[in-house]
Order: structure tokens, then C-alpha cells, then sequence
């Protein structure tokens, strides 16, 4: 279980940009928290701190205790899985093979580059994909012949390979049509009810936020416009 800190945290691009502009607030283990804002309002940004892929110019994010940099980053990145929006699988690659992609932090680098898998990585993999609603004939499948809403199946069971405590979400629905983007948001949400993950989940659709959300974090131009649980939500423009 581990909670995730934000503390007055800052990101400057090196353009001079200001993506992230002094955020401050706590999600709690096993949190569904939402991150509701406009293109360009600082979400993936504010995400990617969390994993290290963007880095913070200014204040602190801490994860589970331990402040995410250079030196802590090779050990967290075990315990964050991340979901994109455009699913960022390897497209002529097989699902299994990008299911199991998904458990390359934690495995010794000479492996990760052999591409060979364990049996117990191929059964976990299996595992996952029914868990995800898919069957197990599609694990041969290559990942571009599936539907959007079947890669981004595809892309979650990757996210859940290492048994994350923390999930990172990235627009996860964006290219997916109502129906599908209820089911994804219903399998992220189980992963915190179910397993305590802290889910951070970034929408910019209000109603859907409205539905899944344990907690709305509503960002513009890189501040947090509002803080609070959804009933309390009503305004944005
Ligand atoms: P969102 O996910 O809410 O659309 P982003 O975090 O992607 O917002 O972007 C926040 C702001 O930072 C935007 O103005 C965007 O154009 C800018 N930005 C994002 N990535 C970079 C980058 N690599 N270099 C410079 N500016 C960037
Ligand atoms: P998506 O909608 O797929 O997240 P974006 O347009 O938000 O795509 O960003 C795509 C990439 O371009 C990201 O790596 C982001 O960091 C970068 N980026 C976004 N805005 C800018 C910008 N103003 N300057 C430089 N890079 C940017």
C-alpha cells in the first residue's frame, strides 16, 4: 500500500513552459482519484512525475515515503504500472509478448534483452487476460489486429503484470467509445476496491469522472482549481 504526495510540486519544460505550477495534495493508498482538466491543463505531466518520466523543477513528490528521484526511481517503477492513452503497445508484437513486457522492471536486464519470459511471467500473463475480459486465443494474436477497446485491454493487463501498488492512468479512455469506457474505468476501479492500489486516472469527460471517481482533482493551467469528492463537483469551464 502506498500513498503518493504531491508538495508544492513544480515542472518547467526546458522551452520554459510551466506544465505544473506548485501542486500540493495527497492521494491516499487505495484511492480512485480522478484528474479532471482541459488539453494542455498539466495531467499527463502531473502523472508522469509520479513514475519519473517527467522530472520536477521545483517542490517534491514523495511515493510510499520515499521521494521519487534518480536514486529511488529503479526500485518504484516496480511497484507503478501505467496505462496510456493510445495504449503504447508494440503493434507487431504478440499480446503475450506485450502482457509480459509489463514485468521488464523487475527482471535482470540480460533476460529483459532476451526476450525470454518464465513460465510463471507466461502464466501470469494468461491470467491477466481473462481478467481483462479477453480469452486466451487472443494471446497469440498480434496486438494491432485487436479493436481499440481490446488493446486497451491488452495495455491494462500490462499495467497489472508486478501486482502495481500504484496505477497511473493517462487519458485510458480517451479513444474509446461510452460502452468500453466504462468497462475500462470499472476494471481500474476494481484495483483499488479490490486490491488497495492507488489509482490516479486522468478524464477530461466530467460525467464519467462524476461516476468512477473516489475524489475529483480538477486542474488548470497547472494548479488545482479543486480538490473534493464528486457530489461536491459542479462547476467547470
Ligand atoms: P494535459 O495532459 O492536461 O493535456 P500536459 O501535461 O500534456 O497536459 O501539458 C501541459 C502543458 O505543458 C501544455 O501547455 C503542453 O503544451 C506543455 N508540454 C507538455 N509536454 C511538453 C514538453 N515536452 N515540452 C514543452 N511543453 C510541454
Ligand atoms: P497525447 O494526446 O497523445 O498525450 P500530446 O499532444 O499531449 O499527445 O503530447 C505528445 C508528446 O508531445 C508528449 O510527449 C508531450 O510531452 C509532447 N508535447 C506536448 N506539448 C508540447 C510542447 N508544447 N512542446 C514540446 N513537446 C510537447
Amino acid at each position: 500500500m502506498m500513498d503518493i504526495r504531491f508538495d508544492n510540486s513544480m515542472v518547467h519544460y526546458p522551452d520554459g513552459t510551466c506544465a505544473l505550477d506548485g501542486v500540493s495534495f495527497t492521494v491516499p493508498a487505495g484511492q480512485f482519484c480522478v484528474v479532471l482538466g482541459h488539453s494542455g491543463a498539466g495531467k499527463s505531466t502531473l502523472l508522469r512525475t509520479v513514475n519519473g518520466l517527467s522530472a520536477i523543477t521545483g517542490g517534491r513528490v514523495v511515493v510510499g515515503g520515499k521521494p521519487v528521484d534518480r536514486k529511488t526511481l529503479p526500485l518504484l517503477r516496480r511497484r507503478i504500472g501505467m496505462v496510456h492513452q493510445h495504449y503504447g503497445l508494440t503493434a507487431r508484437a504478440s499480446v503475450a509478448t506485450n502482457v509480459m513486457a509489463g514485468a521488464v522492471p523487475a527482471m535482470p536486464f540480460w533476460r529483459a534483452l532476451s526476450g525470454f519470459y518464465t513460465p510463471a511471467w507466461q502464466d501470469k500473463a494468461c491470467a491477466l487476460i481473462a481478467a481483462v475480459g479477453l480469452e486466451e486465443a487472443h494471446l497469440a494474436r498480434r496486438a494491432d489486429r485487436l479493436s481499440g477497446g481490446q488493446q486497451q485491454r491488452v495495455g491494462i493487463a500490462r499495467a497489472f503484470m508486478l501486482d502495481p501498488a500504484i496505477i497511473l492512468a493517462d487519458e485510458p479512455v480517451a479513444s474509446l467509445d461510452p460502452r468500453l469506457s466504462r468497462e475500462v474505468l470499472d476494471l481500474l476501479r476494481t484495483q483499488a476496491r479490490e486490491r488497495g492500489a492507488t489509482v490516479l486516472c486522468s478524464l477530461h469527460q466530467v460525467d464519467l469522472a462524476r461516476d468512477y471517481a473516489d475524489r475529483i482533482i480538477a486542474l488548470q493551467g497547472g494548479r488545482v482549481v479543486f480538490d473534493g469528492p464528486p457530489a461536491m463537483f459542479d462547476d467547470y469551464d
